[in-house]
């Protein structure tokens, strides 16, 4: 099971959805939460810095915040619960 599941991992990088990704300009890199490589883009900051935009784990869907300027991904600061919520609050 673990050489079927270590496969999977490998056709994800590189023929799915990581190929995707990194197409449209994510970079493999290890997870913040699990450690895994994983297709990570760059998070969008508004003026004040707050930043717009995470990135969800292939492997253990954890959110990932990575900003250039800090040079490694993160862990975001809202936890991935207070996302959800603020999303939640924002829709009509
Ligand atoms: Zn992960």
């Amino acid at each position: 099971m673990r050489f079927l599941h270590e496969l999977i991992r490998w056709y994800k990088l590189n023929h799915g959805i990581g190929k995707a990704m990194c197409a449209a300009g994510a970079e493999i890199m290890a997870c913040p939460h699990c450690g895994d490589g994983t297709p990570i883009y760059r998070s969008a900051y508004d003026s004040g810095g707050t930043p717009l935009s995470f990135t969800v784990c292939l492997w253990c869907e954890g959110f990932i915040e990575y900003s250039p300027t800090l040079g490694r991904p993160h862990e975001p600061y809202a936890s991935a619960r207070d996302v959800r919520l603020e999303r939640r609050q924002s829709k009509p």
